[in-house]
Protein backbone atom coordinates (compact mmCIF):
# COMPACT_ATOMS: atom_id res chain seq x y z
CA UNK A 1 0.00 0.00 0.00
CA UNK A 2 1.19 4.02 -0.78
CA UNK A 3 1.35 5.88 1.81
CA UNK A 4 -1.23 8.71 2.24
CA UNK A 5 -0.57 11.43 0.28
CA UNK A 6 0.88 14.47 2.62
CA UNK A 7 1.95 17.93 0.69
CA UNK A 8 3.20 20.82 2.24
CA UNK A 9 3.15 25.07 2.24
CA UNK A 10 6.55 26.34 3.95
CA UNK A 11 6.67 29.98 3.62
CA UNK A 12 9.35 31.98 5.26
CA UNK A 13 7.49 34.76 7.40
CA UNK A 14 9.92 37.02 5.36
CA UNK A 15 7.25 39.38 3.90
CA UNK A 16 4.04 39.48 2.36
CA UNK A 17 2.44 36.83 0.83
CA UNK A 18 3.59 36.96 -2.73
CA UNK A 19 1.18 35.59 -5.75
CA UNK A 20 4.21 33.27 -7.21
CA UNK A 21 4.36 31.44 -3.45
CA UNK A 22 0.31 31.62 -3.66
CA UNK A 23 0.20 29.67 -6.18
CA UNK A 24 2.83 27.05 -5.22
CA UNK A 25 0.30 26.65 -2.15
CA UNK A 26 -2.58 25.99 -4.29
CA UNK A 27 -0.83 23.33 -6.34
CA UNK A 28 -0.34 21.63 -2.93
CA UNK A 29 -3.74 22.25 -1.43
CA UNK A 30 -4.95 20.85 -4.67
CA UNK A 31 -2.99 17.69 -4.95
CA UNK A 32 -3.58 17.24 -1.55
CA UNK A 33 -7.67 17.68 -2.14
CA UNK A 34 -7.38 15.21 -5.32
CA UNK A 35 -6.31 12.34 -3.76
CA UNK A 36 -8.20 12.90 -0.63
CA UNK A 37 -4.21 13.39 0.56
CA UNK A 38 -3.42 15.93 3.91
CA UNK A 39 -2.53 19.78 3.12
CA UNK A 40 0.21 20.72 5.68
CA UNK A 41 1.06 24.12 6.86
CA UNK A 42 4.98 25.30 7.95
CA UNK A 43 6.34 28.11 9.03
CA UNK A 44 10.26 28.42 8.14
CA UNK A 45 11.14 30.81 10.54
CA UNK A 46 14.71 29.63 11.31
CA UNK A 47 16.33 32.94 9.15
CA UNK A 48 16.02 35.08 12.51
CA UNK A 49 17.63 38.21 10.80
CA UNK A 50 14.72 37.79 7.54
CA UNK A 51 11.89 37.36 9.96
CA UNK A 52 9.22 40.49 9.28
CA UNK A 53 6.62 40.89 12.03
CA UNK A 54 2.90 40.52 11.11
CA UNK A 55 3.90 37.82 8.38
CA UNK A 56 2.63 34.85 9.52
CA UNK A 57 -0.77 36.38 9.82
CA UNK A 58 -0.81 37.85 6.43
CA UNK A 59 0.28 34.32 4.84
CA UNK A 60 -2.41 32.64 7.06
CA UNK A 61 -4.94 35.26 6.16
CA UNK A 62 -3.78 34.78 2.10
CA UNK A 63 -4.61 31.12 2.49
CA UNK A 64 -8.24 31.64 4.20
CA UNK A 65 -9.07 33.85 1.88
CA UNK A 66 -8.42 31.79 -1.13
CA UNK A 67 -9.79 29.25 0.47
CA UNK A 68 -6.68 26.89 1.21
CA UNK A 69 -7.60 25.08 4.21
CA UNK A 70 -4.91 23.24 6.14
CA UNK A 71 -5.26 20.12 8.08
CA UNK A 72 -2.25 20.52 10.14
CA UNK A 73 -0.16 23.59 11.66
CA UNK A 74 1.19 25.73 11.44
CA UNK A 75 4.09 24.30 12.61
CA UNK A 76 6.87 26.61 13.65
CA UNK A 77 10.56 25.40 12.69
CA UNK A 78 11.70 27.57 15.58
CA UNK A 79 9.66 25.09 17.97
CA UNK A 80 11.37 22.63 16.77
CA UNK A 81 15.07 23.39 17.11
CA UNK A 82 15.89 20.46 19.11
CA UNK A 83 14.94 17.94 16.30
CA UNK A 84 17.86 19.46 14.04
CA UNK A 85 20.63 19.66 16.51
CA UNK A 86 19.89 15.76 16.95
CA UNK A 87 20.29 15.85 13.30
CA UNK A 88 23.05 17.39 12.80
CA UNK A 89 24.91 15.70 15.63
CA UNK A 90 24.35 12.66 14.55
CA UNK A 91 25.62 13.06 11.01
CA UNK A 92 29.02 14.69 12.57
CA UNK A 93 29.11 11.79 15.07
CA UNK A 94 28.49 9.21 11.80
CA UNK A 95 31.44 11.10 9.65
CA UNK A 96 28.82 12.89 7.19
CA UNK A 97 29.34 16.33 8.61
CA UNK A 98 31.50 18.19 10.50
CA UNK A 99 32.53 21.29 12.97
CA UNK A 100 33.58 24.42 11.33
CA UNK A 101 35.64 26.90 13.32
CA UNK A 102 36.42 29.46 10.64
CA UNK A 103 35.24 33.13 11.42
CA UNK A 104 33.36 35.16 8.90
CA UNK A 105 36.15 37.68 8.11
CA UNK A 106 37.99 34.66 6.82
CA UNK A 107 35.31 33.75 4.78
CA UNK A 108 34.81 36.71 3.42
CA UNK A 109 38.88 37.15 2.36
CA UNK A 110 38.49 33.30 1.01
CA UNK A 111 35.46 34.28 -1.09
CA UNK A 112 37.15 37.61 -2.28
CA UNK A 113 40.03 35.39 -3.33
CA UNK A 114 37.83 33.36 -5.29
CA UNK A 115 36.68 35.91 -7.09
CA UNK A 116 39.99 36.85 -7.59
CA UNK A 117 40.98 34.10 -9.42
CA UNK A 118 37.51 33.57 -11.16
CA UNK A 119 37.10 29.89 -9.17
CA UNK A 120 33.47 28.65 -8.20
CA UNK A 121 32.57 30.20 -4.49
CA UNK A 122 32.54 27.67 -2.14
CA UNK A 123 33.87 26.95 1.06
CA UNK A 124 37.38 25.66 0.73
CA UNK A 125 36.99 22.59 3.56
CA UNK A 126 39.56 23.66 5.74
CA UNK A 127 37.92 22.52 8.61
CA UNK A 128 37.10 19.22 6.90
CA UNK A 129 40.00 16.97 9.14
CA UNK A 130 40.94 19.21 11.77
CA UNK A 131 42.67 16.79 14.69
CA UNK A 132 41.15 16.40 17.84
CA UNK A 133 43.75 18.37 19.91
CA UNK A 134 42.88 21.80 17.09
CA UNK A 135 38.94 21.42 18.05
CA UNK A 136 39.92 21.66 21.45
CA UNK A 137 41.83 24.64 21.05
CA UNK A 138 38.45 25.92 19.03
CA UNK A 139 36.46 25.03 21.73
CA UNK A 140 38.68 26.46 24.41
CA UNK A 141 38.93 29.90 22.91
CA UNK A 142 35.05 30.08 23.29
CA UNK A 143 34.68 30.05 19.27
CA UNK A 144 30.99 28.22 18.56
CA UNK A 145 31.21 26.60 15.40
CA UNK A 146 28.69 25.82 12.72
CA UNK A 147 28.31 22.24 11.39
CA UNK A 148 28.76 21.75 7.68
CA UNK A 149 27.90 18.54 5.60
CA UNK A 150 30.34 16.42 4.17
CA UNK A 151 29.85 16.37 0.30
CA UNK A 152 31.34 13.64 -1.07
CA UNK A 153 34.18 13.71 -2.99
CA UNK A 154 33.37 12.87 -6.87
CA UNK A 155 30.65 10.95 -7.80
CA UNK A 156 27.13 12.32 -8.83
CA UNK A 157 23.59 13.08 -6.92
CA UNK A 158 20.61 11.89 -9.11
CA UNK A 159 16.78 12.02 -8.67
CA UNK A 160 13.96 12.27 -10.57
CA UNK A 161 11.24 15.04 -10.17
CA UNK A 162 8.26 14.64 -11.81
CA UNK A 163 8.27 17.85 -13.88
CA UNK A 164 11.68 18.04 -14.88
CA UNK A 165 12.38 14.14 -15.09
CA UNK A 166 15.55 13.00 -14.57
CA UNK A 167 17.83 15.73 -12.74
CA UNK A 168 22.03 15.09 -12.36
CA UNK A 169 24.51 17.17 -10.86
CA UNK A 170 28.10 16.51 -10.31
CA UNK A 171 29.09 16.23 -6.45
CA UNK A 172 32.10 18.42 -6.86
CA UNK A 173 29.57 21.15 -7.74
CA UNK A 174 27.64 21.08 -4.38
CA UNK A 175 29.40 23.17 -1.70
CA UNK A 176 29.80 22.00 2.10
CA UNK A 177 27.33 23.82 3.54
CA UNK A 178 26.38 24.96 6.38
CA UNK A 179 23.60 22.93 8.32
CA UNK A 180 23.62 23.90 12.06
CA UNK A 181 24.78 27.85 12.31
CA UNK A 182 26.46 28.67 15.37
CA UNK A 183 23.24 30.07 17.22
CA UNK A 184 21.80 26.68 17.27
CA UNK A 185 19.73 27.59 14.17
CA UNK A 186 19.41 25.02 11.15
CA UNK A 187 19.78 26.51 7.53
CA UNK A 188 16.71 25.89 5.29
CA UNK A 189 18.32 22.63 3.91
CA UNK A 190 18.53 21.03 7.07
CA UNK A 191 15.00 22.09 8.37
CA UNK A 192 13.45 21.06 5.38
CA UNK A 193 14.34 17.55 5.45
CA UNK A 194 14.44 16.93 8.82
CA UNK A 195 10.40 17.84 8.71
CA UNK A 196 10.06 16.92 5.32
CA UNK A 197 10.96 13.62 6.90
CA UNK A 198 9.22 13.76 9.91
CA UNK A 199 5.88 15.13 8.74
CA UNK A 200 6.02 11.89 6.46
CA UNK A 201 5.36 14.48 3.14
CA UNK A 202 5.34 12.30 0.67
CA UNK A 203 5.24 15.32 -2.47
CA UNK A 204 7.67 18.37 -1.66
CA UNK A 205 5.22 20.60 -4.48
CA UNK A 206 7.93 23.67 -5.00
CA UNK A 207 8.90 26.34 -7.15
CA UNK A 208 11.54 26.06 -9.86
CA UNK A 209 13.97 28.10 -8.03
CA UNK A 210 15.06 25.47 -5.43
CA UNK A 211 15.68 22.79 -8.04
CA UNK A 212 19.65 23.62 -7.34
CA UNK A 213 18.65 22.67 -3.72
CA UNK A 214 17.21 19.41 -4.32
CA UNK A 215 21.04 17.50 -4.48
CA UNK A 216 21.75 18.83 -0.95
CA UNK A 217 18.77 17.70 0.31
CA UNK A 218 19.05 14.14 -1.56
CA UNK A 219 22.52 13.73 0.05
CA UNK A 220 20.94 14.77 3.48
CA UNK A 221 18.85 12.14 3.05
CA UNK A 222 20.87 9.69 1.99
CA UNK A 223 22.99 10.41 4.74
CA UNK A 224 20.01 10.61 7.49
CA UNK A 225 19.45 7.10 6.07
CA UNK A 226 15.74 8.41 4.99
CA UNK A 227 13.51 7.78 1.93
CA UNK A 228 13.23 11.12 -0.21
CA UNK A 229 9.81 12.54 -0.87
CA UNK A 230 8.41 12.94 -4.56
CA UNK A 231 9.76 16.20 -5.98
CA UNK A 232 7.68 18.43 -7.68
CA UNK A 233 8.99 21.40 -8.99
CA UNK A 234 6.54 24.13 -10.55
CA UNK A 235 7.87 26.89 -13.49
CA UNK A 236 8.60 30.13 -12.45
CA UNK A 237 6.10 32.69 -13.34
CA UNK A 238 7.23 35.03 -15.57
CA UNK A 239 5.56 38.82 -16.63
CA UNK A 240 4.78 39.46 -20.35
CA UNK A 241 7.52 40.26 -21.33
CA UNK A 242 9.03 37.26 -20.44
CA UNK A 243 11.23 38.91 -17.83
CA UNK A 244 10.86 37.53 -13.97
CA UNK A 245 7.81 39.00 -12.41
CA UNK A 246 7.93 42.29 -10.99
CA UNK A 247 5.73 44.62 -8.72
CA UNK A 248 4.69 46.20 -12.09
CA UNK A 249 3.71 43.08 -14.11
CA UNK A 250 1.77 42.07 -10.79
CA UNK A 251 3.82 40.21 -8.23
CA UNK A 252 2.55 41.85 -5.55
CA UNK A 253 0.81 40.37 -1.99
CA UNK A 254 -2.29 38.55 -2.56
CA UNK A 255 -3.85 40.19 -0.34
CA UNK A 256 -3.48 43.22 -2.16
CA UNK A 257 -5.79 41.54 -5.12
CA UNK A 258 -8.34 41.00 -2.36
CA UNK A 259 -8.47 45.28 -1.99
CA UNK A 260 -8.01 45.71 -5.28
CA UNK A 261 -11.22 44.03 -5.68
CA UNK A 262 -10.94 40.75 -7.40
CA UNK A 263 -12.98 37.45 -5.96
CA UNK A 264 -11.13 34.74 -4.46
CA UNK A 265 -12.70 32.22 -6.58
CA UNK A 266 -11.22 34.35 -9.76
CA UNK A 267 -7.86 34.35 -8.06
CA UNK A 268 -7.88 30.86 -7.67
CA UNK A 269 -8.74 29.91 -10.78
CA UNK A 270 -6.82 32.51 -12.53
CA UNK A 271 -3.32 31.58 -10.17
CA UNK A 272 -3.83 27.53 -11.00
CA UNK A 273 -4.05 28.32 -14.91
CA UNK A 274 -0.49 29.74 -14.62
CA UNK A 275 1.47 26.67 -15.11
CA UNK A 276 -1.34 24.14 -15.25
CA UNK A 277 -4.09 23.61 -17.42
CA UNK A 278 -7.19 20.99 -18.01
CA UNK A 279 -7.06 20.07 -21.09
CA UNK A 280 -4.77 23.53 -23.14
CA UNK A 281 -8.62 25.35 -23.69
CA UNK A 282 -10.65 25.83 -20.77
CA UNK A 283 -10.50 29.10 -18.45
CA UNK A 284 -13.30 28.84 -16.32
CA UNK A 285 -13.20 25.71 -13.61
CA UNK A 286 -14.63 25.90 -10.26
CA UNK A 287 -13.11 24.95 -7.08
CA UNK A 288 -14.85 21.92 -7.59
CA UNK A 289 -13.90 20.75 -10.90
CA UNK A 290 -9.93 21.53 -9.72
CA UNK A 291 -10.11 19.36 -7.18
CA UNK A 292 -11.59 16.56 -9.19
CA UNK A 293 -9.26 17.29 -12.30
CA UNK A 294 -6.09 18.31 -11.11
CA UNK A 295 -3.33 16.61 -11.24
CA UNK A 296 0.49 17.17 -11.42
CA UNK A 297 1.46 15.24 -14.94
CA UNK A 298 -0.59 18.93 -16.02
CA UNK A 299 1.92 21.31 -14.79
CA UNK A 300 3.74 22.36 -17.33
CA UNK A 301 7.65 23.19 -17.34
CA UNK A 302 7.97 25.74 -19.34
CA UNK A 303 7.93 29.29 -17.52
CA UNK A 304 4.32 30.73 -17.91
CA UNK A 305 2.92 34.39 -18.19
CA UNK A 306 1.38 36.07 -15.46
CA UNK A 307 -1.34 38.72 -17.30
CA UNK A 308 -3.12 40.68 -15.82
CA UNK A 309 -5.47 41.28 -18.83
CA UNK A 310 -6.75 37.97 -18.32
CA UNK A 311 -7.25 37.88 -14.59
CA UNK A 312 -9.39 41.11 -14.77
CA UNK A 313 -11.40 39.42 -17.52
CA UNK A 314 -11.84 36.44 -15.22
CA UNK A 315 -12.80 38.37 -12.61
CA UNK A 316 -15.25 40.20 -14.58
CA UNK A 317 -16.76 36.55 -15.56
CA UNK A 318 -16.90 35.72 -11.83
CA UNK A 319 -18.59 38.60 -10.47
CA UNK A 320 -21.30 38.21 -13.71
CA UNK A 321 -22.18 34.90 -12.46
CA UNK A 322 -22.91 35.92 -8.92
CA UNK A 323 -26.25 36.34 -7.44
CA UNK A 324 -27.45 39.80 -7.05
CA UNK A 325 -27.54 39.60 -3.18
CA UNK A 326 -23.72 38.43 -3.22
CA UNK A 327 -22.72 40.73 -5.29
CA UNK A 328 -24.07 43.42 -3.36
CA UNK A 329 -22.42 41.27 0.28
CA UNK A 330 -19.78 41.80 -1.49
CA UNK A 331 -19.31 45.16 -2.97
CA UNK A 332 -20.74 46.54 0.08
CA UNK A 333 -17.39 46.99 1.73
CA UNK A 334 -15.86 48.65 -1.36
CA UNK A 335 -18.89 50.95 -1.22
CA UNK A 336 -18.62 51.96 2.18
CA UNK A 337 -14.53 52.51 1.67
CA UNK A 338 -14.94 54.09 -1.46
CA UNK A 339 -17.47 56.10 -1.79
CA UNK A 340 -17.24 60.13 -0.73
CA UNK A 341 -17.77 61.18 2.42
CA UNK A 342 -20.86 62.90 2.07
CA UNK A 343 -22.40 59.46 1.02
CA UNK A 344 -24.29 59.03 4.19
CA UNK A 345 -23.03 55.99 6.49
CA UNK A 346 -24.24 53.66 7.42
CA UNK A 347 -25.59 53.27 3.92
CA UNK A 348 -28.92 51.89 3.27
CA UNK A 349 -28.64 48.49 2.48
CA UNK A 350 -32.32 48.00 0.92
CA UNK A 351 -31.20 51.12 -1.81
CA UNK A 352 -28.16 49.44 -2.36
CA UNK A 353 -29.48 46.53 -3.11
CA UNK A 354 -31.73 48.45 -5.54
CA UNK A 355 -28.55 49.93 -6.96
CA UNK A 356 -26.23 47.02 -7.58
CA UNK A 357 -28.35 45.08 -10.17
CA UNK A 358 -27.27 47.72 -11.92
CA UNK A 359 -23.63 47.81 -12.21
CA UNK A 360 -22.94 44.16 -11.38
CA UNK A 361 -22.85 43.37 -15.60
CA UNK A 362 -20.35 46.24 -16.16
CA UNK A 363 -18.02 45.54 -13.18
CA UNK A 364 -14.49 43.98 -13.74
CA UNK A 365 -12.98 44.71 -9.77
CA UNK A 366 -15.26 45.50 -6.88
CA UNK A 367 -12.89 48.71 -6.70
CA UNK A 368 -14.97 49.77 -9.75
CA UNK A 369 -18.75 49.98 -8.16
CA UNK A 370 -18.35 53.11 -5.59
CA UNK A 371 -17.37 55.12 -8.85
CA UNK A 372 -19.70 54.08 -11.42
CA UNK A 373 -22.34 54.39 -8.51
CA UNK A 374 -21.21 57.29 -7.05
CA UNK A 375 -24.29 59.86 -8.28
CA UNK A 376 -26.95 57.51 -6.91
CA UNK A 377 -25.68 58.12 -2.93
CA UNK A 378 -24.22 61.63 -3.19
CA UNK A 379 -26.71 64.72 -2.33
CA UNK A 380 -24.80 67.00 -5.29
CA UNK A 381 -23.67 66.19 -8.87
CA UNK A 382 -20.64 68.24 -9.88
CA UNK A 383 -20.56 68.74 -13.64
CA UNK A 384 -20.14 71.72 -16.06
CA UNK A 385 -23.84 72.99 -17.60
CA UNK A 386 -22.08 72.37 -20.73
CA UNK A 387 -22.63 68.80 -20.71
CA UNK A 388 -26.17 68.75 -20.77
CA UNK A 389 -26.35 70.00 -24.06
CA UNK A 390 -26.66 66.75 -26.16
CA UNK A 391 -25.19 66.35 -29.90
CA UNK A 392 -26.25 68.62 -32.27
CA UNK A 393 -28.56 70.73 -29.53
CA UNK A 394 -28.16 73.89 -28.33
CA UNK A 395 -29.04 75.41 -24.74
CA UNK A 396 -32.16 76.89 -26.05
CA UNK A 397 -33.45 73.49 -27.11
CA UNK A 398 -32.06 71.67 -23.98
CA UNK A 399 -33.25 74.20 -21.64
CA UNK A 400 -36.36 73.51 -23.21
CA UNK A 401 -36.78 69.51 -23.10
CA UNK A 402 -35.89 70.04 -19.47
CA UNK A 403 -38.57 72.36 -18.75
CA UNK A 404 -41.09 70.04 -20.33
CA UNK A 405 -39.55 66.64 -18.68
CA UNK A 406 -40.02 68.24 -15.45
CA UNK A 407 -43.35 69.42 -15.90
CA UNK A 408 -44.38 65.32 -17.18
CA UNK A 409 -42.10 64.14 -15.01
CA UNK A 410 -43.94 65.77 -11.77
CA UNK A 411 -47.08 64.70 -13.07
CA UNK A 412 -46.30 61.13 -13.48
CA UNK A 413 -48.35 59.15 -10.20
CA UNK A 414 -45.90 55.88 -10.23
CA UNK A 415 -41.89 56.06 -11.39
CA UNK A 416 -41.28 52.57 -12.67
CA UNK A 417 -39.43 52.16 -15.78
CA UNK A 418 -41.83 51.07 -18.02
CA UNK A 419 -43.87 54.47 -16.93
CA UNK A 420 -40.85 56.38 -17.60
CA UNK A 421 -40.48 54.92 -20.91
CA UNK A 422 -43.85 55.23 -22.00
CA UNK A 423 -43.54 58.85 -20.91
CA UNK A 424 -40.14 59.95 -22.40
CA UNK A 425 -39.96 58.32 -25.88
CA UNK A 426 -43.13 59.93 -27.17
CA UNK A 427 -42.08 63.00 -25.65
CA UNK A 428 -38.61 63.19 -27.57
CA UNK A 429 -40.75 63.27 -30.27
CA UNK A 430 -42.86 65.61 -29.27
CA UNK A 431 -39.79 68.05 -28.51
CA UNK A 432 -38.99 67.45 -32.28
CA UNK A 433 -35.63 65.70 -30.59
CA UNK A 434 -33.43 62.19 -31.46
CA UNK A 435 -34.38 59.57 -28.25
CA UNK A 436 -30.96 59.94 -27.91
CA UNK A 437 -30.98 63.66 -27.28
CA UNK A 438 -33.22 63.62 -25.01
CA UNK A 439 -32.14 60.66 -23.09
CA UNK A 440 -28.94 62.09 -23.26
CA UNK A 441 -30.07 65.58 -21.56
CA UNK A 442 -32.02 63.35 -18.72
CA UNK A 443 -28.89 61.32 -17.80
CA UNK A 444 -26.83 64.73 -17.54
CA UNK A 445 -28.95 65.92 -15.79
CA UNK A 446 -30.08 63.44 -13.27
CA UNK A 447 -26.45 61.45 -13.03
CA UNK A 448 -24.29 64.31 -13.81
CA UNK A 449 -22.39 61.54 -16.16
CA UNK A 450 -22.98 60.58 -19.50
CA UNK A 451 -22.24 56.70 -19.51
CA UNK A 452 -24.45 55.07 -16.61
CA UNK A 453 -26.59 52.07 -16.75
CA UNK A 454 -29.47 52.51 -18.69
CA UNK A 455 -31.81 55.80 -17.94
CA UNK A 456 -34.89 54.45 -17.40
CA UNK A 457 -34.00 51.84 -14.55
CA UNK A 458 -31.47 54.40 -12.79
CA UNK A 459 -34.28 56.93 -12.75
CA UNK A 460 -36.39 54.79 -10.96
CA UNK A 461 -34.01 53.55 -8.53
CA UNK A 462 -33.41 57.54 -7.74
CA UNK A 463 -37.05 57.83 -7.68
CA UNK A 464 -38.96 61.04 -8.41
CA UNK A 465 -38.22 63.53 -5.31
CA UNK A 466 -34.40 63.02 -6.37
CA UNK A 467 -34.90 63.22 -9.63
CA UNK A 468 -36.96 66.12 -10.52
CA UNK A 469 -34.75 68.08 -7.78
CA UNK A 470 -31.71 67.35 -10.37
CA UNK A 471 -33.89 68.61 -13.32
CA UNK A 472 -34.68 71.65 -11.59
CA UNK A 473 -30.82 71.94 -10.45
CA UNK A 474 -29.90 71.54 -14.11
CA UNK A 475 -32.09 74.31 -15.39
CA UNK A 476 -30.65 76.70 -12.96
CA UNK A 477 -27.16 75.46 -14.05
CA UNK A 478 -28.00 76.46 -17.57
CA UNK A 479 -29.86 79.29 -17.06
CA UNK A 480 -27.03 80.95 -15.58
N1 LIG B 1 10.88 28.34 3.01
C1 LIG B 1 10.99 28.13 1.61
C2 LIG B 1 10.26 29.26 0.91
O1 LIG B 1 10.15 30.28 1.48
C3 LIG B 1 10.40 26.78 1.27
C4 LIG B 1 10.95 26.12 0.07
C5 LIG B 1 10.44 24.70 0.01
O2 LIG B 1 9.23 24.55 -0.25
O3 LIG B 1 11.19 23.78 0.28
O4 LIG B 1 9.80 29.20 -0.18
Amino acid sequence: MTAPVRTRFAPSPTGMPQVGNMRTAIFDWLFARHCGGKFILRIEDTDRERIVPGAVETIMEGLRWLGLDWDEGPYFQSERLHLYKEAAERLVREGYAYYCYCSPERLEKMRQEQIARKQPPGYDRTCRNLTARERADYEAAGIKPVIRFRVPDGGKTTFTDTIYGEVTFENNTIDDFVMLKSDGYPTYHLASVVDDHAMKITHVIRGEEWLSSTPRHILLYQALGYEPPQYVHTPLILGPDRSKLSKRHGAKSILEYREEGYLPEAMLNFLVLIGWSLDDKTEIISRDDLIKYFTLERISKTSAVFNIEKLNWMNGVYIRSLNVEDFTMRALPFLEKGLPPEAKRPLDIAYVRRVMPLVQERVKKLTEVPALTKFFFVETLDYPAELLIAKNMTRQNTLHALEVSLKRLSELASFDETVLENLLRPLAEELGLKTGQLFSVLRTAVTGETATPPLFQTMAVLGKDRCLRRISLALEKLRN
